[in-house]
């Protein structure tokens, strides 16, 4: 049995459970606040806070575990890096007030006070960059703690920008960089490593087919030069003959979801027919 960490509420703990699914590895808690969660196969889940997923696992109360990267790193333990879910995406600032007259690092003097609910990645950013602060740790609410005299400045994060925004505060420098992750032991058993391994393998195909799209199209036999050109594929088209009398051909090729709109176009202008686009589950290169 693999043991998985997983966020039971909170930002992340939704894809978490799509992706997780769509890996075929499906959530199923027995109940409503439940800390134990089945996954199918030898996969099973303990559903727990973001923040406590990096002690399970470097504790070893759970093999492997998913959760944000700056959390991980805030943890201070040691812990293995096996896979970028992408997803949950942020980035760990320094920000300051508007009318604070703080524009750059440089003009951090007089060992202001720093609010943060990263009081070790803020500790340790701040002493790297030589300017001494006096960390003042909270719980949440970290952009309202400026206006309440509580800190000059603030840690915290921020992704599209807007909650700093409407605190009339603003970005002086990024500490960290952060997505959620699956993380594991950097000493596991030789079973958990080998069941952690594949797990990674399974997560990463589904995460590399999102972006992807199966396109199918029967296109004249004269045009095949062309179509290898507008639709290259992973190894170039599969070609498949048609009973038509040898007038056209299918073309099937994974195609970037992003190059759609310009495949479809292409194939159009060269005769195609019959144009189908499908989603795919998984991608293995
Ligand atoms: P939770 O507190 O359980 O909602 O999870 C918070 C985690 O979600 C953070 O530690 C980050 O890894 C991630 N996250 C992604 N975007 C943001 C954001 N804009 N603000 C806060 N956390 C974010």
């Amino acid at each position: 049995m693999l043991r998985v960490a997983l966020p039971n509420k909170g930002r992340l703990s939704e894809d978490v459970r799509e992706l997780f699914s769509d890996a075929g590895l499906e959530v199923r808690a027995h109940g409503e606040r439940a800390l134990l969660a089945s996954l199918g196969g030898e996969f099973e889940a303990i559903l727990v806070r973001a923040r406590d997923i990096p002690e399970f696992v470097a504790d070893g109360a759970a093999d492997v575990g998913v959760t944000g990267w700056d959390l991980v790193r805030e943890s201070g333990r040691d812990l293995g890096m096996l896979l970028d879910l992408e997803f949950g995406g942020c980035r760990l600032v320094v920000a300051a007030r508007d009318d604070s007259g703080i524009a750059t690092l440089e003009d951090i003097t007089d060992a202001p006070r720093v609010a943060t609910v990263f009081p070790n990645l803020a500790r340790q950013f701040f002493a790297r960059a030589g300017r001494p602060v006096t960390i003042v740790p909270v719980s949440g609410a970290t952009e309202i703690a400026p206006h309440l005299g509580i800190a000059d400045i603030i840690v915290d994060l921020t992704s599209s920008g807007s909650t700093l925004r409407v605190h009339q505060l603003h970005e002086v420098a990024t500490v960290l960089e952060s997505s959620a992750r699956l993380i594991a032991s950097p000493t596991p058993a030789a079973a958990a490593e080998r069941a952690a391994s594949e797990l990674a393998a399974a997560l990463s195909s589904v995460l590399r087919a999102r972006d992807k799209r199966y396109v199918m199209a029967n296109v004249p036999r004269v045009a095949l030069e062309s179509v290898r050109r507008v639709m290259p594929g992973v190894n170039g088209p599969t070609v498949i003959d048609i009973l038509d009398g040898d007038q056209f051909v299918a073309v099937h090729a994974v195609v970037a979801q992003s190059a759609i709109y310009r495949t479809i176009a292409d194939l159009k202008s060269l005769g195609a027919q019959g144009i189908l686009v499908t989603r795919i589950e998984r991608l293995m290169p």
